[in-house]
């Protein structure tokens, strides 16, 4: 039996006994031939003319399963003329017959009437109003079977085109790399497009499987509808799609054609134009997992053709289909229907690039040699406004997804209800505040909320100087910390970057990037992180003044995604504590789980901070930032007598936003999922260094990587140029990505946390075959 339950091996008995089982079970006789198809089903026919189908049950078809398929039958007989195999009880009253067969084998099964008609794959040329007999037909059964529940129902198969993604692993058995490459394709377009908004969809059982050899036509019109087995509670619009991605798989035109199917449910049972929307994306999920099917089954009997009917069918049906754009294919299959399923597409890019020369300085720079107009976001996932998807490899503020319907509804819930200030009292506020705490050690549980990393990081300063009456900071070479006039005279990123006229301010000191793969102690492990540490000593001790403290993000981002050497924080904080300066830890990018094992970064390097500055992930794109600190640092604060107040931080809805985001962290296992995936990421670029000279490092952990390139393993020589044509590549692959580092040699890749082994392993493809192309010229 295969994970799913189904068994695909033939359990047929022989006809002769077989006939005696039947002569017992339900008193008939006739003459038996075994039936073309999937599954082992004989044809009886009396001598009287009459016909039956039995229907051997395989092995997972559970009797509750059998009774699910005999009620809905029954459901639909009673309230249509469209002819379905009804079940013929047994002599004893049974839906099934069980039994020890004379040879030795034993039977399970169930009778059905024969159901007339020619399938819809032999009942020739399409003529007119059949296709729209079709659609209402479809709509006839799912508004019949909408009223129909059974316990069964819910469950799963490797039909589910529900869950189609489900059989992707079998693309590794498709010997073609070509054809490998496009049902990959089909299965990233059906889980970004599709699969992502299926819960929000009008459910209710489906037949599940209105494919071309179960629909029965006679003139031209519908009449039967074969084959329950598939039964089960889906997405209502996926009972259409299937019936469409059947009805239209030859056509030259399959949209057109498909178009009129739609049109006429529509008329039957009015479609939501967000269940249109996902009409495209679910037939190419369909399409997807019959060819992935067929290369698991031609494994284990290639000669068994009923398997492989449809199979070159879909991929020529693939290749077509996968040309388009869903926006397109949406309006096209929509046409007959009034509904506009992408009204949010609003200007081109073109025209919003004209707009913003008016209005936004040019100092803002737009993302790509070919900007991208996004319309939408849903977990890891934007989509342009042709309706293509895009993987987001280096958005770390949509931490748990991008637009994540729990978080969504928690600030709009209280959105309705209240939005005030801290100086109220609301639980919101000291309930998150204890539930962040929480996530800290011990002496870190005093919060201050405010509204951004640039923010935050200013507080953090004031903080610090306030508790040791200093003045001067040390800050890492590369580092960025904000866009405040402040953060900007702290930030090399930014003084020693592009515009920057070098450090300004005789209070700002710069420590080396505490770099494992360049510089004096390239490759020297621990010794390494102890030897940058020993680099801040060495620098407090060159300052004639004291130090007020030391700020670092715990892992170094716009640096070049830096791990730092294991001891580097351990040996460069007790460096800063003894010259009585207070660490801050700037974990802004990389806190919230990010880092795989632990919840906060700075617990990789066995460290606690003084102050920890919270920012992007909190509010999972809300406009939220937070300093927690110690009870002495906090206390110093309060002395001055200078009150402490922002009027958006810590507000109630930002409060519901950040315990939303922290539950689902937690619900959906999201540091888990960070440690599992990451990993395998990062293998999987690893895998990849030998075969391109150009990846000089890989490195991360968790969901926090970067592959820096050089043009010379030897002299380690940045490759900025091929790091820029490595992510715009990416982006025509939709896959979105960016460089960073002091040279800009690394590609940065961190994703909201819900990626996926899947996506992980599409994206290491696609960086293959990039390197494996011309570089840029
Ligand atoms: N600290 C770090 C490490 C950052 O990366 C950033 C933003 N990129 C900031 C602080 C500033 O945060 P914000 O843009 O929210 O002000």
């Amino acid at each position: 039996m295969d994970p799913q339950g189904e068994s695909l091996e033939s359990n047929a008995p022989d006809g002769d006994s077989l006939r005696r089982h039947l002569s017992t079970e339900y008193g008939i006789e006739g003459t038996f031939s075994r039936l073309a198809g999937e599954n082992d089903n004989f044809l009886i026919v009396e001598p009287a003319g009459r016909r039956f189908v039995y229907k051997v049950s395989d092995p997972s078809r559970t009797s509750d399963i059998v009774d699910l398929e005999h009620q809905a039958v029954e459901a639909i007989a009673v309230a249509t003329n469209l002819e379905v195999p009804r079940i013929l009880l047994t002599l004893q009253g049974a839906i099934e017959s069980t039994g020890t067969l004379p040879d030795g084998t034993s039977v399970r099964g169930r009778l059905v009437q024969f159901v007339d008609g020619s399938p819809w794959c032999e009942a020739g040329s399409v003529v007119p109003g059949q296709r729209a007999d079709l659609g209402r037909r479809v709509a006839e059964i799912a508004t019949i079977l909408s009223s129909f529940s059974h316990p069964a129902a819910h469950r799963t198969h490797r039909w589910d085109l529900g869950e189609a993604d489900h059989q992707r692993h079998h693309v590794s058995l498709i010997e073609d790399a070509e054809r490998r490459l496009l049902v990959q394709r089909a299965y990233n377009l059906y889980v970004a497009c599709a699969r992502m908004f299926l819960d929000e969809l009008p459910h209710s059982v489906i037949h599940g499987d209105w494919n071309d050899e179960n629909v029965l036509m006679s003139e031209g019109r519908v009449v039967g509808l074969l084959d329950f087995g598939d039964c089960l509670y889906n997405p209502t619009i996926c009972e259409l799609a299937i019936a469409v991605t059947y009805a239209v798989m030859d056509e030259s035109d399959p949209l057109g054609a498909g178009a009129e199917i739609v049109a006429s449910y529509h008329q039957q049972r009015p479609l939501l134009a967000k269940e249109l929307k996902v009409l495209f994306p679910l037939m190419c999920g369909r399409l997807a997992a019959s060819v992935s099917t067929a290369a698991e089954r031609r494994r284990i009997d290639p000669g068994r053709s009923a398997w492989f009917v449809h199979e070159e069918r879909a991929w020529r049906a693939l290749d077509y289909l996968l040309q388009i754009d869903p926006a397109d294919a949406a309006r096209e299959l929509g046409s007959g229907t009034g509904l506009e399923a992408y009204a949010d597409r609003g200007a081109s890019s073109r025209e919003l690039l004209e707009k913003r020369r008016l209005h936004i300085p040019t100092s803002l720079s737009v993302s790509y040699e070919e900007p991208l107009k996004i319309t939408r976001g849903r977990g890891q996932y934007l989509y342009d406004d042709r309706g293509q998807p895009y993987l987001d490899l280096y958005n770390n503020v949509c931490h748990v997804g991008h637009c994540h319907p729990r978080v969504v509804a928690a600030g709009a819930r209280q959105m309705e209800v209240l939005n005030t200030n801290t100086r109220y009292l609301y639980d919101g506020l000291t309930d998150y505040a204890e539930r962040l705490c929480a996530t800290l050690p011990d002496t870190l549980q005093h919060c201050f909320f405010v509204t951004s990393g640039s923010e935050a990081n200013e507080l953090a300063l004031r903080l610090a100087k306030t508790h040791t009456g200093h003045e001067d900071f040390l800050v890492v070479e590369g580092a960025y910390h904000g866009h405040t006039t402040t953060m900007i005279d702290l930030s090399p990123y930014k003084f020693m970057g592009k515009g920057g006229s070098g450090r300004a301010k005789d209070w700002v000191h710069v420590v080396p990037l505490a770099d494992g793969y360049r510089g004096p102690y390239k490759g020297q492990g621990r010794d390494a992180g102890v030897a940058y540490g020993n680099e801040v000593g060495q620098v407090i001790s060159s300052l004639d003044r004291p130090i007020a403290g030391f700020i670092c993000e715990s892992l170094l981002s716009c640096g070049g995604q830096v791990i730092p050497p294991e001891g580097y924080l351990e040996t460069a904080f007790a460096h800063v504590r003894r010259a009585g300066g207070v660490c801050i830890a700037d974990e802004v990018q990389v806190g919230f789980s990010r880092v795989g094992t632990h919840f906060w970064a700075f617990e990789l390097q066995d460290v606690v901070p003084d102050i920890v500055v919270m920012g992007k992930p909190i509010g999972n794109g809300h406009p939220m930032a937070a300093v927690v600190t110690t009870r002495e640092i906090a206390e110093s604060f309060s002395r001055t007598g200078m009150e402490f107040f922002s009027t958006f931080g810590g507000n109630p809805v930002s409060c519901a936003i950040g315990m939303a985001v922290l539950d689902v962290i937690r619900d959906e296992r999201l540091q888990e999922n960070a440690l599992r995936v990451g990993t395998r990421l990062r293998d999987g670029l690893h895998g990849l260094i030998d075969k391109h000279d150009v990846i000089g490092d890989v490195r991360g952990v968790g969901l926090f990587l970067g592959v820096e390139l050089v043009r010379d393993r030897a002299t380690l020589e940045p490759a900025p140029r091929e790091a820029e044509h490595v992510v715009n590549e990416l982006r025509r692959r939709q896959i979105l990505a960016g460089t960073e580092g002091i040279y800009g040699n690394v590609i940065k890749i961190k994703p909201p946390m819900v990626v996926t082994e899947a996506d992980v392993d599409w994206v290491v493809a696609m960086v293959d075959e990039i390197l494996s192309g011309p570089s840029p010229s």
